[in-house]
């Protein structure tokens, strides 16, 4: 499958040359105020399938050691989650409403979701 999307301001665009395997909701402090929402939403691909263009656009905030939340720097919108984790080597986290067209029927996966 191919899966294009943007941010909000078109300034940065990504382009996955495979398929997005996973689908997380991840309900801590962090993500709630990242995202200005209860949860943020991440699709996940491999890395080598992931394109992004526009990348001068892309500011970086270190949210806690090792973990970087990239971002739009011109219209806000959430791209990246990157930590440094193996599982971070090999996949890449994109913020799920980056993409036009939504994979259907992806597993979902919740982090820290209140009772
Ligand atoms: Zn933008
Ligand atoms: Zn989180």
């Amino acid at each position: 499958m191919t899966y294009t999307g943007h941010c909000l301001c078109g300034q940065v665009s990504i382009e996955i040359n495979g398929d997005v395997t996973q689908r997380i909701h991840c309900y801590c402090s962090m993500c709630q105020r990242a995202h200005g929402s209860d949860h943020s939403e991440w699709g996940i691909s491999l890395q080598k399938d992931v394109a992004v263009t526009g990348g001068e656009y892309i500011a970086s905030y270190e949210s806690s050691p090792g973990v970087m939340r990239r971002f739009c720097r011109q219209c806000g919108s959430n791209i990246q989650f990157h930590d440094a984790s193996e599982f971070s080597k090999a996949h890449f986290a994109f913020a799920w409403a980056l993409l036009t067209e939504k994979p259907e029927a992806l597993p979902l996966v919740e982090y820290f979701k209140p009772a």
